[in-house]
């Protein structure tokens, strides 16, 4: 242990300041996608098996819906340009700019040197939640995707049915390439309905039983074309493991949806980020 300085009371008591003040991003104008939603029907509906993974593209200008059907489940999603999968969310520019968990009107931003949104969350039916007396909330983009990896690290396992793989397989079999190649696009995730958040005493990432129900949902605005993929986390709600099959596991639904041509006038897909690339050279 170091030896506190004399001012060291001064030193922790400066206040913080954020470290970048979002009021000066491009507002979403959510009037607009809440009233091309109400008027959008369902064109396509896919379901995440337990402990399994399915893809959907969403054409821009449309929304995709992810709902607790069974029992209460955790997903991690993933998202590309369907265009151009180098193009990818970035879930940590995503908690600069936002937070450590997102709801209506926050964005999933993509990757550099593009840096836009990808989606726009437009509902929220766990948005009710906040932030709970252990600091923990839902729909976190600190966490990054449970994984074979870290497993086998931790404790030696050789399991299949991590977040990491599920989404490898299922974006493999969209592709039709290889899990080497496929897996080398899954990224971090947005973890959807799960609570988390870090303990005050030792800063560690901790999880607790999600708060989401059969019905709930999270629904977004497809800002650019996207390619989706999303797990049922074999952690189930969280409450306890994951990277294993020990928890109780439910489907979940994604559906997308679209409104007819014309509902969006005024509306543009954002353009790619407009820094030079020059890097001063
Ligand atoms: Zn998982």
């Amino acid at each position: 242990m170091t030896t506190a300085p004399s001012d060291a009371d001064a030193r922790r008591a400066v206040a913080p300041v954020i470290c970048y003040p979002n009021s000066s991003l491009p507002k979403p104008d959510m009037a607009l996608f809440q009233r091309v939603l109400g008027a959008a029907t369902v064109v396509d509906t896919r379901f995440a098996a337990p402990r399994d993974a399915c893809t959907f593209e969403v054409p821009a200008g449309g929304f995709f819906r992810i709902t607790s059907v069974e029992g209460p489940q955790v997903g991690d999603l993933n998202l590309w340009n369907a265009h151009d999968l180098t193009e990818r969310f970035y879930s940590g520019k995503t908690r600069a700019l936002h937070g450590t968990h997102v709801t209506t009107g926050e964005r999933l931003w993509s990757s550099f040197p593009h840096l836009r949104p990808l989606a726009t969350i437009v509902q929220d039916s766990l948005e009710w939640y906040g932030i709970d007396e252990f600091g923990g909330s839902v729909h976190d983009v600190i966490g990054t995707r449970c994984d074979p990896y870290t497993g086998n690290l931790l404790a030696g396992s050789q399991y299949h049915h991590c977040c990491h793989s599920n989404l490898t397989r299922a974006l493999a079999a969209h592709l039709g390439v290889s899990a080497q190649e496929a897996e080398s696009h899954v990224h971090d995730v947005l973890n959807v309905f799960m609570c988390t958040g870090f303990t005050r005493d030792t800063g560690q990432y901790f999880m607790k039983s999600s708060p989401v129900r059969p019905d709930d949902s999270l629904t977004f605005f497809a800002e650019v074309p996207i390619l989706g993929a999303l797990s049922a986390c074999p952690g189930g709600d969280c409450s306890s493991e994951h990277s294993s099959d020990e928890a109780a596991c439910y489907p979940l639904k994604v559906e997308v949806l679209v409104a007819e041509a014309g509902n969006l006038q005024g509306w543009s897909s954002p353009p790619k980020n407009g820094y030079d690339q020059s890097h001063g050279l």
